[in-house]
């Protein structure tokens, strides 16, 4: 097979030919026939489902959202009825998902469809593109694999690929090499199939293009990947450098009046913004009481005065880079701080086994069982 060597920002990478196109597409979808995992959204080309599979599969592993897709698509089963559902009821079952904004999106974007859409997802790409959470990979994804229309993808797995498949030795996120990528993605495209070749594509990175080792001695298009002819695949793609690491201290606060437990509405631009949450917040190293940090903290985000008591819990868990250890406390509701009630965060007061209808997030949920468990302190 032939390339036509280019140059690019001085790095030499060599642009596929028709024939090498030819060959690739070829291989590729054999490959794929014989070798594609067998998923729960790949069962159907419903434009919904293929919609929630791809929302969901954005940061998150295959095998978790194969644990919450079909109980998902079980609970709201058409797009009206996302439409229809409260948020709440739509986060709880996101709930241990992560990147809750996708949630949101998806429902207001569900609302967007019934109302301008008479409830049918769109087929243009621009009017797709408009809809709350849907960038141009996403578009992509749902058009090509729903209708098999003519659209490129290019997200983790496919950048890695395509940057081996041109032995790319830039930085394929910076603006150069998306640029290179997506128009590479758009020679690839088939014909026809071009759903099945895109998730062709994404397999090939997914199983057997892999981020550290990839396995090229199972990979169906060896022979066409300068890449593996000259041995660079620990330097293509570009190696990112990670993101520091850093250690949080936090406190969760559970607040307790006549056997009900208080929880706050996190809002738009907080972290797990929609989700409830116990009353948390940071806690600075620094020389006043624990007791005084605690009631600070609890009146500055829910305006409810309490008395301390006795830690229950200490958890580890991590939100991107910060590594954060978080001190569970219990107290006691004392009375509602001074202050105008509009300017108040939005609180209530649930009882322990109501705890279950609010989406929480992994570590609330893991002091609402631990709650669940010890009722009688409550
Ligand atoms: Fe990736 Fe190796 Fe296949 Fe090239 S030969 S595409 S580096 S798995």
């Amino acid at each position: 097979m032939t390339f036509t060597p280019h140059d690019s920002a001085k790095l030499v990478y060599q642009w596929p030919t028709a024939a090498w196109k030819q060959a690739f597409r070829r291989k590729l979808l054999a490959w794929y026939r014989q070798n594609a995992r067998d998923l729960a959204w790949r069962q159907t080309r419903d434009p919904y489902r293929v919609w929630v599979s791809e929302i969901m599969l954005q940061q998150t592993q295959v095998a978790t959202v194969a644990r919450y897709f079909p109980r998902f698509v079980a609970a709201f089963p058409t797009i009206a009825a996302l439409a229809a559902a409260p948020e709440r009821h739509v986060l709880r079952l996101w709930e241990g998902l992560g990147y809750y904004r996708r949630a949101r999106q998806l429902h207001r974007a569900a609302a967007v469809i019934v109302r301008e859409h008479g409830g049918r997802f769109p087929q243009d790409a621009a009017a797709v593109r408009r809809l709350p959470g849907i960038g141009r990979y996403t578009a992509g994804a749902i058009l090509s694999i729903a209708f098999d229309a003519r659209e490129a993808i290019l997200e983790a797995n496919t950048v890695r690929l395509l940057s081996r498949l041109l032995a790319y030795r830039a930085d394929p996120r910076q603006t150069a090499g998306q640029a290179l990528l997506w128009s590479l993605a758009e020679e690839l495209l088939p014909r026809r199939a071009i759903g099945e070749f895109n998730q062709a594509l994404m397999e090939l990175g997914a199983l057997v293009c892999k981020p550290r080792d990839a396995d090229c001695g199972a990979c169906p298009v060896q022979s066409l990947c300068p890449t593996h002819r000259q041995g660079l695949q620990r330097l293509v793609p570009m190696v990112q450098k990670p993101p520091r690491v850093e250690q949080v201290r936090e406190a969760a606060v559970v607040v307790r009046r006549r056997g009900k437990v208080l929880l706050v509405e996190r809002q738009p631009g907080e972290r797990w913004a929609g989700l409830w949450d116990f009353p948390r917040f940071s806690v600075a190293a620094g020389s006043k009481p624990e007791s005084v940090v605690l009631i600070e903290g609890v009146a500055s985000c829910t305006s409810v005065v309490c008395r301390p008591r006795e830690l229950l819990r200490t958890l580890k868990h991590s939100v991107t880079r910060f590594r954060i250890t978080l001190e569970c406390h219990l107290a006691d509701y004392v009375r509602l701080a001074p202050g105008k009630r509009a300017a108040r965060p939005k609180i209530t007061w649930v009882s322990p086994d109501e705890l279950d209808g609010y989406p929480l997030s992994v570590t609330g949920r893991k002091l609402a069982r631990l709650i669940a468990e010890q009722g009688a302190k409550v």
